[in-house]
This record gives structure tokens, sequence and C-alpha cells, in this order.
């Protein structure tokens, strides 16, 4: 079972991960490729540990970034760049072959 402290760790090491990669893509992903750190040993393997209905912690090691599996993971809070918040402000006033999404 996952603990809150695996959580964010796990959450840090993607979000440095993340920008490495980024970076990388920003050079046009020229050599040399990032090196990415290892992951923490603790964090290899870790369960999801959300209470499920039935009250037990879910055992699912199948873990995205934010620590949860597929099923505890939460609903998206939506679009977080202004790009994005435009496209979305779009959709159910225009018809499909008319949108543009260019603002
Ligand atoms: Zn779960």
């Amino acid at each position: 079972m996952s603990t809150h402290d695996q959580r964010k760790r796990l959450k840090e090491h993607s979000r440095r991960r993340d920008a490495a990669f980024d970076e990388w893509a920003e050079r046009g992903y020229q050599d040399p490729p990032p090196k990415f750190e290892p992951i923490e040993a603790d964090l290899i393997g870790l369960a999801c540990g959300a209470k499920t209905r039935a009250g037990t912690p879910c055992k699912l090691t199948s873990i995205y970034t934010n620590g949860r599996c597929k099923w505890h993971g939460g609903c998206s809070t939506g679009p977080s760049t202004s790009e994005g918040k435009k496209r979305s402000v779009l959709n159910g006033f225009c018809p499909k072959n008319k949108r543009t999404h260019t603002g």
C-alpha cells in the first residue's frame, strides 16, 4: 500500500522526469538524450492504496503519476492552459465542420 509521502515523492520524480523530457523535446530530440534519474527502490511496484467501496485498500500496482490507479485517479480538472480553455469554450457553440480552434 502506498503512503501519502510515497505518492508525493512519485509525483516529484515524475515532474523532474517530464521536465527533463520537455527540455530534450525543445532541443529537437538531439543528442545527448537526457539522463533520467533512477526511481527510488521503495516506489517500484507501488500499490494504489485508495479506499475501495468494500473499505479495503486498492491493490492495483498499475498506477499513474498521481499515485492512483485508473479507477481512483479522480475526474479531469479540465483544460489548464489558456489555449485549452479557449478551445473548450468553443465546444457546443460551433458546428463541427466550422470549428477552427484557432481563436
Ligand atoms: Zn486504485
